[in-house]
């Protein structure tokens, strides 16, 4: 501040705190975070004001802006989001949407002591796991299942409890990294197995298999290859064709598939991907995979097979570390006992249910919105519903797409294409239910097939668009 500068004639704390939008946000927000985000905005006024700015020091705007800042505070991190991306299992944006069935069991446990470790019939301690043993049993025809976090965990915890100082013989087109750092040779170095890789990255023979074991071999290993495929010269041996060596050798079978399905997709008008009960007949020991993928539950990893090997991973202290709390497993119970009705899984499961819509029906839902896109993008922009390709996601089926609709978003000045969509990737994501899109080809494209709510779609639009009129004003 200079000398002859006059000091800034701000209002007092207290006067700031008797205006409306101040007293609500103490309602709301409680006194001292009134006070605290009021002070806040007094002191952000100092900077403009010593640089010569304009301020407005009105209280009413003050308190407008200390509520304000209260309000923006309060989103959660973890926000709500529309999943416009054409992937419908994205693990960025926290994979399968749970069945209100599921939905509704978590918050009965959340609120209340429940049987998790209890059982009523005789009043002695239970196993967790019991409550979706029995499902897992009945619809995968294993002897035996256990439960853990994830399907990372599910792997770790088999390798480690059936291979530990041992080694576990994988084909080197199979040694795959997928998203978020799971690479399997650092899971097997985890778990403390000698990873044993045989074959070539594109060719793999029964007879590597069959020459790899040795006298400190544990397993053989399957890896479904998720999200990468390897075409052409390509030679690789099934579970179903390696379980009478594993048998013959006494080394377990472990297959791990990854997504994990229940159901024969086919069925659904979906590409057919091997199902777990397949897995299962086909000789696996021991099958693994993900209760957040194509399973349409909570995050989660499942084993299911033998039960001798089942007991030995249920008796591994890192499943302690790793199980399931309540609410998860009240979730999964709940979306495993959708799958005894099949007829009506695709009506209950939102997962199925959004990989099942018609494209001509996304389509419809498109040219219901169109304008409203338009409005929300602006004039700099063109709007107009396409033919979309969505994918599963989460490493199922990765090179198969499904037909699908949206809206493509294309900038008006094809010179400025690329700073012009991110320019409206980022206004979609300011919206107050954020949207977020995938810019391909030129445009950014609004894949309407993960979509779950019209409805708030709509309004996160129409609320974009209000923002543009009133700086147009
Ligand atoms: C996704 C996947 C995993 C990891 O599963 P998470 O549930 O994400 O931990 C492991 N193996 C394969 C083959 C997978 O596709």
């Amino acid at each position: 501040m200079t000398d002859d500068q006059p000091a800034l004639p701000l209002p007092s704390v207290d006067r700031v705190l008797a205006a409306d939008a101040a007293r609500l946000a103490a309602e709301r927000f409680g006194r001292r975070a009134a006070t605290l985000s009021v002070r806040a905005r007094l002191d952000e006024l100092r900077g403009p004001w010593r640089a010569g700015a304009p301020v407005d020091v009105s209280t009413d705007r003050i308190a407008a802006a200390a509520l304000a800042a209260l309000e923006a505070a309060d989103v959660p991190s973890q926000r709500r989001v529309i999943n416009l991306t054409g992937t419908v299992l994205h693990t960025n944006l926290g994979r399968a949407l749970l069945a209100e069935e599921a939905v509704a069991a978590v918050v009965a446990a959340m609120r209340s002591p429940t049987a998790l470790e209890f059982n009523v019939g005789d009043g002695r301690r239970g196993e967790r796991d019991d409550h979706v043993r029995g499902l897992l049993r009945e619809l995968t025809g294993a002897e035996d299942a256990v439960a853990v976090n994830n399907n990372a965990a599910a792997v770790l915890l088999t390798l480690n409890s059936l291979a530990e100082g041992r080694e576990a013989v994988v084909s080197r087109g199979e040694l795959i990294e997928i998203g978020g750092a799971f690479r399997m040779p650092a899971i097997m170095a985890r778990a403390g197995c000698r990873l044993v890789e045989v074959g070539t990255t594109n060719r793999t023979h029964l007879a590597d298999y069959a020459e790899a074991i040795g006298p400190d071999t544990a397993l053989l290993m399957k890896v479904h290859p998720s999200n990468y495929r390897i075409e052409g010269f390509v030679k690789e041996v099934s579970a179903k064709a390696l379980a009478p060596l594993a048998r013959e050798r006494g080394v377990a079978l472990v297959d791990d598939l990854g997504s994990g399905v229940l159901v024969d997709l086919s069925a659904y008008g979906l590409q057919r991907e091997r199902t777990v009960q397949e897995a299962v007949s086909d000789g696996a020991d021991l099958v693994t995979f993900s209760g957040d993928k194509l399973l349409g539950g909570p995050q989660a990893g499942l084993v299911v097979g033998r039960a001798e090997l089942v007991k030995r991973l249920a008796k591994n202290h890192l499943k302690r570390a790793l199980r399931l709390d309540k609410l998860r497993l009240a979730a999964l119970e709940a979306t495993l006992k959708l799958y005894r009705d099949p007829d009506r899984l695709a009506a209950r499961l939102p997962t199925l249910m959004l990989l099942t819509r018609p494209a001509q029906a996304l389509k419809a839902q498109a040219a219901r919105l169109r304008d409203a896109v338009a409005r929300a993008a602006g004039p700099d922009y063109v709007v107009e519903v396409v033919d979309a390709a969505s994918q599963i996601g989460s490493g199922a089926l990765p090179l198969a797409t499904i037909p699908s609709g949206g809206l493509g978003v294309a900038a008006v000045d094809p010179k400025r294409s690329g700073a012009a969509l991110t320019a409206l990737a980022a206004i979609l994501r300011q919206a107050p239910t954020p949207i977020i899109g995938r810019i391909a080809d030129d445009r950014l494209v609004l894949d309407l097939r993960g979509l779950d709510d019209e409805a708030e779609l709509d309004a996160s639009l129409a609320a974009l668009a209000q923002t543009h009129a009133e700086a147009a004003e």
